[in-house]
Protein backbone atom coordinates (compact mmCIF):
# COMPACT_ATOMS: atom_id res chain seq x y z
CA UNK A 1 0.00 0.00 0.00
CA UNK A 2 1.13 3.45 -0.71
CA UNK A 3 2.20 5.66 2.01
CA UNK A 4 -0.09 8.45 0.54
CA UNK A 5 -3.43 8.09 -0.65
CA UNK A 6 -5.97 10.24 -2.81
CA UNK A 7 -8.98 11.62 -0.14
CA UNK A 8 -11.58 13.39 -1.76
CA UNK A 9 -14.25 15.29 0.29
CA UNK A 10 -17.13 16.82 -0.35
CA UNK A 11 -17.77 20.55 0.88
CA UNK A 12 -20.53 23.06 1.47
CA UNK A 13 -20.13 26.90 1.02
CA UNK A 14 -19.17 28.25 3.94
CA UNK A 15 -18.49 25.13 5.18
CA UNK A 16 -17.82 25.84 8.74
CA UNK A 17 -15.70 22.58 8.82
CA UNK A 18 -13.06 23.97 6.74
CA UNK A 19 -12.85 27.51 7.99
CA UNK A 20 -9.68 28.75 9.86
CA UNK A 21 -10.40 31.10 12.98
CA UNK A 22 -7.09 32.44 14.26
CA UNK A 23 -6.87 35.67 16.68
CA UNK A 24 -5.60 37.88 14.11
CA UNK A 25 -3.28 37.27 10.67
CA UNK A 26 -2.69 38.82 7.59
CA UNK A 27 -3.88 37.50 4.45
CA UNK A 28 -1.11 36.64 1.46
CA UNK A 29 -3.19 37.21 -1.23
CA UNK A 30 -4.97 40.99 -0.25
CA UNK A 31 -2.58 41.52 2.76
CA UNK A 32 -5.27 43.14 5.09
CA UNK A 33 -5.76 41.34 8.68
CA UNK A 34 -8.32 39.15 8.63
CA UNK A 35 -9.14 36.45 11.44
CA UNK A 36 -11.48 33.87 9.10
CA UNK A 37 -9.30 31.98 6.41
CA UNK A 38 -10.41 29.44 4.00
CA UNK A 39 -8.88 25.99 5.21
CA UNK A 40 -9.05 24.71 1.92
CA UNK A 41 -6.87 27.39 0.02
CA UNK A 42 -4.76 28.04 3.44
CA UNK A 43 -1.24 25.94 2.68
CA UNK A 44 1.63 25.76 5.11
CA UNK A 45 2.70 29.72 5.88
CA UNK A 46 0.07 30.89 3.10
CA UNK A 47 -3.08 32.23 4.53
CA UNK A 48 -5.79 33.22 2.20
CA UNK A 49 -9.09 34.71 3.82
CA UNK A 50 -12.30 34.30 3.40
CA UNK A 51 -13.13 37.38 1.70
CA UNK A 52 -11.02 36.84 -1.31
CA UNK A 53 -11.47 33.45 -1.40
CA UNK A 54 -14.84 32.73 0.52
CA UNK A 55 -14.76 28.31 0.84
CA UNK A 56 -16.23 27.26 -2.21
CA UNK A 57 -18.97 24.17 -2.25
CA UNK A 58 -17.85 21.49 -4.81
CA UNK A 59 -15.52 17.95 -4.16
CA UNK A 60 -11.99 18.67 -3.07
CA UNK A 61 -8.97 16.13 -3.22
CA UNK A 62 -5.14 15.69 -1.98
CA UNK A 63 -3.20 12.85 -0.59
CA UNK A 64 -3.16 11.97 2.53
CA UNK A 65 -1.30 9.65 4.58
CA UNK A 66 -3.34 7.39 6.85
CA UNK A 67 -2.63 7.61 10.68
CA UNK A 68 -0.22 10.70 10.04
CA UNK A 69 -0.63 14.42 9.49
CA UNK A 70 1.14 14.17 6.36
CA UNK A 71 -1.21 15.42 3.17
CA UNK A 72 -0.91 17.88 0.27
CA UNK A 73 -2.77 20.78 -0.10
CA UNK A 74 -6.64 20.85 -1.02
CA UNK A 75 -7.38 21.23 -4.98
CA UNK A 76 -10.84 22.20 -5.73
CA UNK A 77 -13.33 22.59 -6.18
CA UNK A 78 -14.59 19.88 -8.53
CA UNK A 79 -18.21 18.97 -9.95
CA UNK A 80 -17.78 15.62 -9.07
CA UNK A 81 -15.64 13.15 -6.59
CA UNK A 82 -14.62 11.30 -9.67
CA UNK A 83 -13.14 13.98 -11.02
CA UNK A 84 -11.62 15.57 -7.88
CA UNK A 85 -9.98 11.90 -7.68
CA UNK A 86 -9.00 12.10 -11.20
CA UNK A 87 -7.49 15.38 -11.07
CA UNK A 88 -5.44 14.55 -7.47
CA UNK A 89 -3.73 11.82 -9.90
CA UNK A 90 -2.77 13.33 -12.56
CA UNK A 91 -1.21 15.81 -10.39
CA UNK A 92 0.83 13.85 -8.17
CA UNK A 93 1.33 11.16 -11.21
CA UNK A 94 -0.50 8.45 -9.38
CA UNK A 95 -3.38 5.56 -9.58
CA UNK A 96 -6.23 5.88 -7.51
CA UNK A 97 -4.89 3.61 -4.69
CA UNK A 98 -1.73 6.56 -4.59
CA UNK A 99 0.60 4.06 -6.01
CA UNK A 100 3.62 5.76 -8.69
CA UNK A 101 2.24 5.60 -11.60
CA UNK A 102 5.12 3.13 -14.09
CA UNK A 103 7.58 5.13 -15.73
CA UNK A 104 6.94 6.71 -19.59
CA UNK A 105 3.56 5.50 -19.79
ZN1 LIG B 1 -7.52 38.24 1.65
Amino acid sequence: MAFMQPEVIRVRANDPEFLLVVSVARCDECHSEATEFNGLASGEGDLRCTACSPIEAGFYSRLQAPGYMDATDWTGPFRSAAEALRKCCEQYECDEDGNDLPEGD
